[in-house]
């Protein structure tokens, strides 16, 4: 079996260097990789463990205990001092998306344990990572429980497993590679901050190069073997540049002036907390031992800071991860200028930068003095009039060429929820039965138990213990069947389909501004509460599906935004497109319960009896148990009041426009434009919207 060789894979340089220095160093703490599709990322990550060191485990461990440093908790354990070892290639284990958290820790058998006294334990796949690679491709649509309990994992070197009282603890350090593609949804701004690096990975747009692809690829795929033979002597060269930097690594000297410069641009950049300045600390010593320097110069700072900060900066919650490589020189340059630098001979203009700092200042011009070094950082709670642009302004480059009208204020807004109690993927919405959340009660395990309810175990145990023999003094005599398990609810997350109204009843261009603030307001309340979206438009003569279901709220805030208006409002259309598309996405998603949200002035015009179609297509849409809110944007003098109608046909709830905030506006304005900036934890943010 040949995989395709590392030094093979054209281009995609910053990922490369990203999965090296992790390579020589794992205390950089990972590496996430993002692009679009199609881009050979996952080839390369794949590659990576065929040039890692070769790893001496004791013989018959399942958790690859290092014989010269056996690990003392491991299960396996412990291990003789002169255990007989073997020797093998370090591992790549890659973590499917649907993993359960049994499969990644491992699972602990608690009947075994309860009925039979042994603690039998299944190790997972960080004991099989352990000393290797872990790849968890997609890891933005991995569930967030999973990714945070994994990167705890990955931050300690060591999985835990508690289950009702028993444990079981064994050391699991592996480097940790992700891939997402942002296209399909964000990772929460909290998560994203404790990988190590982030590099952006981008199939080539150089024709030669793309060339290069195919022609390598069609090579391999004639002949794997052939093509692993040519490629040897790099993949064996870049194997011995690794071991011989990891030799390197603990005498690399960090020089006071060069971790001043490491403070200074982490600084300048406006990054959460210290852990930036950490990682581009170790990830700078570990480019100059991949440079086979003993030294840290200004050169190797700014390889580690273009791949540790971008993902950390603060920024708006729709907006990508990015470093402007000006202002990274700048930040570099401008360290030097230091007032406490005790660096001597400061003799004219640049003359105070350490060498280090010139070098790297090579090949640009003298940095233009801008006022806006960093750039606007967002609201900084003042809310803003209706005409200016919300915090959840879209991605430059989004903005329309055309005059659509620009959102208004973003504020927060009720919680709109599906009704009833829901079985699907975790979130902060819609009621439903859950794996962790409060427990509501027990039931007999349809497999194997998860989570023992213990009074209930012991109460179906109780009537048997005569007949089962148990002594007067003795234990409680448990059986298999006794084991019952606590039944959960918390809340799911789901498919939240916008159906808007661009027609040109609705165009008026104050009117619109309100309309897309709010709905701007609902996507970030979804986004907080995990949900799918999706969005159908209807103007014209048709309805056009805007947006396909997608994690992606970034997506759907740019759409909208740029969402034209005017001409007729076929409704109907409207309708049976939403229609449509939930018949698909309930074959898709099965457990996903959709929540439709519909944006009208109730308003339908064109084809024959315009009104009467739309009712019968929200009757059709309430006979399908398609839960819907109507946000009523009538306004004006005189009003019809025809969304209570839809909404009546609908079966669902009927809100006006300025129903949809969850305090008085003003207020919910200025509450949530500081949670913009970041990235209120989790628990903080569900305080906030419970
Ligand atoms: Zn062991």
């Amino acid at each position: 079996m040949n995989g395709f060789p590392f030094s093979a894979v054209v281009g995609m340089e910053e990922l490369r260097l990203g999965l090296v220095l992790n390579a020589v160093s794992p205390a950089i703490g990972g590496v996430l990789v993002r692009g679009e599709k199609g881009t050979a990322k996952s080839t390369m990550v794949r590659a990576l463990a065929a040039i890692l060191p070769d790893v001496a485990v004791v013989a018959g461990c399942r958790f690859s205990c290092d014989p010269a440093d056996p690990d003392p908790s491991c299960p396996d354990g412990p291990h003789e001092a002169e255990a007989p070892s073997v020797t093998r290639a370090a591992r790549l284990v890659e973590l499917p998306v649907g993993a359960s958290e049994d499969r990644l820790f491992g699972a602990l058998d608690i009947e075994r344990a309860l009925t039979e006294g042994v603690k039998a334990y299944e190790p997972g796949l960080l004991a099989a990572a352990h000393r290797g690679v872990l790849y968890v491709d997609e890891v933005n649509l991995l569930h967030d429980h999973l990714v945070d309990l994994l990167l705890d994992a990955a931050a300690l070197g060591t999985s835990y497993v508690e289950r009702d009282g028993v444990s079981v603890r064994h050391a699991a350090r592996f480097l940790l590679v992700g891939t997402m593609n942002p296209e399909e949804g964000e990772l929460r701004p909290q998560l994203l901050d404790r990988f190590g690096l982030t590099v952006e990975a981008a199939a080539p747009r150089d024709a030669g190069q793309r060339g290069e692809v195919v022609r390598r690829r069609l090579a391999y795929d004639a002949d794997p073997a052939g093509f692993a033979a040519h490629w040897q002597q790099a993949e064996s060269g870049l194997a011995a540049r690794i071991v011989a930097a990891q030799a390197l690594l603990p005498d690399v000297v960090l020089p006071d002036a060069t971790l001043r410069q490491v403070a200074s641009v982490c600084a300048a950049f406006d990054v959460d907390g210290l852990r930036a300045d950490l990682v581009t600390a170790r990830a700078a010593i570990a480019h100059a031992a991949w440079e086979g320097r003993g030294e840290v110069t200004a050169v190797d700072v700014r390889a580690a800071a273009r791949l540790a900060l971008p993902h950390r900066r603060r920024r708006q919650p729709f907006d990508a991860p990015q470093l402007d490589e000006e202002e990274l020189d700048r930040a570099l340059a401008g360290a030097g200028e230091d007032p406490d630098d005790p660096d001597p001979g400061d003799d004219g203009p640049g003359g105070g930068e350490p060498e280090a700092s010139r070098e790297a200042a090579q090949g640009r011009d003298a940095p233009e003095p801008r006022s806006e070094a960093v750039p606007d950082p967002g609201p900084d709670g003042q809310p803003q009039g209706p005409a200016a642009e919300g915090p959840a302004r879209p991605r430059p480059g989004a903005a329309p060429a055309g005059p659509p009208a620009a959102p208004g204020p973003v504020f927060r807004v009720k919680r709109l929820e599906v009704p009833g109690t829901g079985a699907g993927a975790a979130g902060r919405r819609s009621r439903a039965r859950t794996d962790s959340g409060h427990v509501t009660g027990a039931q007999r395990p349809r497999d194997r138990a998860a989570r023992i309810h213990v009074p209930a175990t012991f109460v179906a145990a109780a009537p048997y213990q005569v007949a089962r023999g148990r002594a007067p003094a003795g234990g409680l005599l448990l059986r298999a069947g006794d084991l019952r398990e606590a039944r959960h609810e918390g809340r799911e997350s789901n498919l939240v389909l916008f159906v808007v109204d661009a027609s040109g009843s609705m165009a008026a261009r104050a009117r619109m501004g309100a309309v897309k603030g709010a709905v701007l307001s609902l996507l970030l309340d979804a986004y907080q509460r995990r949900d799918k979206v999706g969005m159908v438009t209807f103007r014209g003569s048709a309805a056009e599906l805007a947006l396909p279901p997608t994690f992606s709220v970034e997506a759907a805030a740019a759409r909208l935004s740029a969402l034209p208006t005017g001409g007729r409002t076929p409704l109907a259309a409207g309708l049976f497109r939403a229609g449509d598309l939930l018949r698909a996405e309930r074959i898709r998603d099965p457990r996903r319960r959709p929540l439709l949200v519909l944006v009208t002035d109730g308003r339908a015009t064109g084809g024959a009896d315009p009104v009467a179609s739309a009712l019968r297509a929200a009757g059709l849409l309430a006979a399908a148990g398609v839960h819907s809110v109507v946000v009523d944007c009538e306004s004006g003098p005189v009003r019809l009041g025809l969304a209570a109608g839809l909404a009546q046909s609908l079966g669902g709830v009927l809100l006006r426009l300025d129903e949809l905030a969850a305090a008085p506006l003003a207020e919910s304005v200025r509450a949530i434009s500081g949670g913009f900036r970041g990235v209120a934890p989790p628990g903080k943010q569900e305080r906030e919207v419970a």
